[in-house]
């Protein structure tokens, strides 16, 4: 029976986070939204509002408090980072909160060590182009991210963060996110399983006013056989 994931994360929380709550529930697809503890119970990022997308079935996750590196920092202070960030969330609703993300991706030198020591269920990257249920909970990688970036960009970054192997397959499926989401959902239905993790920034949306081609994309992944929406928890169980 085929059984594919459809997962989204939003970093950084943003006055958009709200709309795009409305878009999500609209299509029936479910976000985790990445929130810094210092940007949590700012009006942009309140209590109440991160409290609403809990109960609409989206999941709050972690990105440490100030948004800092880790992988420059000493192990100490990443794990302070993590732990200080996730305790500010908690605080606010008054749950566990099992899922981070790393600031800017980076996740080499002692990050993985400090997000194990911290004790996180779950570390998203920001490593492209994948589509196979992870094997490394504290390296989840994504698909793609919904951003017009250009085409040596994806390369320099698919090269980087996930090696030639997807770098290869970027090559086959050249275009942009709408196509790499498409080309990815293909790959999980031939093999009868896997994810397609699409991320972003919500306040980019605006900016760049991808509102509309994020909810066509959406409305067209969702509605794919075997397609089950869920949060970024679900997906490692
Ligand atoms: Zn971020």
């Amino acid at each position: 029976m085929t059984r594919i994931f459809l997962t989204t994360s939003w970093d950084d929380g943003s006055a958009y986070d709200a709309r795009l709550a409305d878009l999500l529930d609209r299509v029936g697809v479910r976000g985790t939204f990445y929130v810094p503890g210092h940007a949590a119970g700012a009006p942009r990022t309140d209590g109440a509002h991160l409290r609403d997308l809990v109960a609409r079935g989206h999941e709050i996750g972690s990105h440490t408090r100030t948004h800092v590196r880790l992988h420059r920092l000493p192990l100490a202070d990443a794990q302070h980072e993590i732990e200080t960030g996730r305790a500010d969330l908690e605080q606010i609703l008054g749950t566990a909160i099992g899922s981070f993300a790393y600031p800017g991706g980076e996740c080499a030198g002692q990050a993985v060590a400090a997000v194990r020591a911290a004790g996180v269920r779950l570390a998203r990257t920001t490593a492209p182009m994948h589509n196979r249920v992870p094997t490394d909970v504290l390296r989840v990688p994504v698909t793609a991210q919904i951003f017009p970036h250009s085409r040596s960009m994806l390369m320099r970054t698919t090269l980087k963060r996930s090696g030639p192997g997807r770098l290869w397959w970027l090559l086959r499926h050249a275009g942009g996110w709408q196509r790499l989401a498409a080309a990815a959902l293909a790959d999980c239905q031939m093999r009868g399983h896997g994810v397609v993790h699409l991320w972003g920034h919500s306040h980019e949306l605006d900016d760049l006013d991808l509102w509309q081609p994020l909810e066509l994309c959406l409305r067209e992944l969702r509605s794919a056989p075997g397609i089950v929406p869920v949060t970024n928890a679900d997906v490692v169980g």
